[in-house]
């Protein structure tokens, strides 16, 4: 990445709002250990996560379970909602945004690829007809490259991945970096995750999957990487109990849960207890 692009160091507040894969976890009618088990942590909502930045607000993805994150995690504002591909399990709560459109009178900001934007239109075409219905959400879409992009004031990197053959944008932002639904990272955009503290990427079982990481494979990633702490994300009932992941995985390497909070701010990361705890 040249000089000038380098990202700067942010002070910011991270709040994983959603863990598990598409399914989320407990899944439907399963009655494995992972699935029955009592562990708050064990409860896997659909990967998204938040940021509280310079007094704003952003989400990574919108998912069916965006309104019961938000909720729980008593979220009153929302500025843009910055996308990482079009699957249902991140787009499927855009919907929701209408809360912060009438009660707060804003307009969201959205963030998307072209491709993703195409997505948007075919799964919400109400939002885009210009009938005079008032009740649609209301939103701005950003179109996303593979460039920089000035957001508020700070600048965000995007980051091309692959989720076996689909384009999914991950983000560096300061010194966070988010990748969810990765299969494969091309070595010139490891390079722009290079030097973040903070790395949430994901896994979604021990074993090996055609459209995400294993385990194994993320933390070879996570190793190249080196960030001060690594969260992985996106996991599935196959994946184990929290509490034995807590155990089994590297040093520095944590698996997340829902409601999980850091701040990074200076040169410090610190873990922040969940507001369900
Ligand atoms: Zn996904
Ligand atoms: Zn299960
Ligand atoms: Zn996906």
């Amino acid at each position: 990445m040249p000089e000038h692009h380098l990202p700067e160091p942010i002070d910011l507040e991270l709040i994983l709002l959603g863990t598990g894969t598409s399914t989320g976890v407990p899944v439907l009618a399963c009655d494995c250990a992972i699935c029955r088990s009592e562990d708050p942590r064990d409860k896997r909502l659909r990967t998204s996560a938040l940021i509280r930045v310079n007094g704003h607000t952003y989400v990574f993805d919108s998912g069916p379970d965006f309104r019961t994150q938000l909720i729980r995690e008593q979220v009153n504002d929302l500025d843009a909602i910055l996308f990482t591909h079009a699957h249902r399990d991140h787009i499927a709560g855009l919907d929701d945004v209408r809360a912060f459109n009438y009660v707060l009178n804003k307009t969201i900001h959205i963030y998307a690829s072209q491709e993703v934007e195409q997505s948007i239109r075919n799964e919400f075409p109400y939002i885009f007809r210009d009938d005079g219905y008032f009740g649609r959400p209301r939103i701005d879409i950003h179109t996303l490259h593979n460039e920089p992009f000035d957001l508020d004031g700070i600048t965000v990197f995007p980051i091309l991945v692959k989720h076996h053959l689909l384009d999914v944008f991950g983000y560096r932002i300061g010194e966070l970096g988010y990748i969810t639904d990765a299969s494969s990272i091309e070595e010139e955009e490891i390079e722009k995750l290079k030097g973040c503290k903070v790395l949430v990427i994901n896994a979604l079982r021990k074993s090996r999957h055609i459209s995400h990481f294993s385990t194994e494979e993320a933390f070879a990633l996570i190793a190249q990487i080196n960030p001060e702490v690594a969260i992985i994300t996106h996991m599935s009932h196959f994946i184990g109990k929290h509490e034995d992941l807590f155990h089994e995985f590297p040093p520095r390497v944590l698996p997340g849960y829902d409601g999980m909070r850091l701040q990074i701010s200076g040169s410090k990361v610190k873990l922040l207890p969940p507001t369900w705890y």
